[in-house]
């Protein structure tokens, strides 16, 4: 069932007659390290290349996570880069009012079911591990069991193969039946999760055109069955490939990659030019200062240039 659950309307005003808007969607959950670099350069180059937009969205809600200052860092190392963003900073946690609409409109509509089980009781009762672990057994599905009380809440999902065209990786299919299972959208500790609260954000924020990590692109299926279940617009998706260190592992706070520090604007340069490189894009001139390198980087942007592969980098 399809519905216009969620009424589209955004509270910003946007500017109507741009027909590309993107965003960065950094957690403050640290310094920016090159792997988002790499995330914010090719969002900003992909919405200028288009002549559109690109908004900056701080995804504050897991709170356990936050790291003091890592919002206002974040926005520093941006300005110094020359990534600047359009309009007002979108801030989760300013927000909590769309996504509990959001979660009762699911529930309202039946799309959306309390859940008592603890992660053990789900291990121990499921049948199958997909992409992230052991697979929801449907336990409290019909009910909450006799006794029990609500811990979460989970979206149903049902027998269809989610697909669609990513710009980088081609055609991606999921099942998410299979592979991923009645999925939770309000979280045991009252938090409510990534998948909700990105796509009512991209929603309100009118976003055309995601460009993102493809640490992201499994949960993407999870995010176009929400906005078919709310009647929301689905963005088109590109993947990027992702920076790994030495160990092959993702470029992260956990992984300690090295901070894009910069003190002053020239600073930025050598990381524009690894960023550009590592997304295959044209060198720009050997003399170019940051405003140049940026401006020569719209003009040369190419998409079907960034490798769909996943690379090392020297973190
Ligand atoms: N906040 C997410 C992250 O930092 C990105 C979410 C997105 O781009 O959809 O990994």
């Amino acid at each position: 069932m399809t519905g216009r659950l969620l009424a589209h309307t955004p509270r910003r005003r946007h500017n109507h007659r741009v027909n590309y808007r993107g965003r960065f969607a950094p957690s403050p959950t640290g310094a920016l390290h090159f792997g988002s670099l790499v995330a914010a350069l090719a969002g900003w180059l992909d919405a200028h290349a288009a002549g559109g937009e690109w908004l900056l969205r701080i995804e504050d809600l897991d709170t356990p996570r936050n790291r003091p200052g890592a919002a206002d860092a974040i926005r520093r190392t941006l300005e110094r880069l020359g990534l600047a963003w359009d309009g007002e900073v979108h801030v989760q946690s300013r927000e909590i009012g769309t996504y509990r609409a959001a979660l009762d409109a699911l529930i309202a509509a039946g799309h959306a079911y309390p859940c008592a089980c603890t992660r053990t009781e789900v291990a121990s009762a499921s049948t199958h591990v997909g992409i992230e672990g052991p697979v929801y057994p449907g336990t409290c599905r019909s009910g909450l069991p006799p006794g029990r009380s609500v811990r979460a809440w989970r979206v149903r999902v049902d027998d269809r193969t989610i697909a669609f065209d990513d710009r980088i990786r081609g055609r991606i299919e999921q099942h998410l039946e299979r592979d991923v299972g009645d999925f939770v959208v309000h979280r045991a500790d009252g938090i409510f999760a990534y998948q909700l609260a990105v796509v009512v954000d991209d929603a309100a924020q009118c976003i055309t055109d995601v460009v993102r990590g493809a640490d992201l692109l499994d949960s993407t299926p999870r995010q176009l069955w929400l906005q078919h279940l709310l009647g929301l617009p689905s963005p088109r998706h590109a993947h990027l490939p992702l920076a790994l260190n030495a160990q092959r592992q993702k470029l992260s706070k956990q992984t300690f990659a090295r901070a894009v520090d910069l003190d002053h604007a020239d600073a930025a340069v050598p990381w524009l030019r690894q960023a550009l490189a590592f997304l295959g894009q044209v060198p720009p001139p050997i003399d170019a200062g940051r405003d140049a390198l940026l401006a020569f980087a719209i003009d040369h942007w190419s998409i079907a240039r960034i490798p769909a592969s996943d690379s090392i980098v020297d973190g």
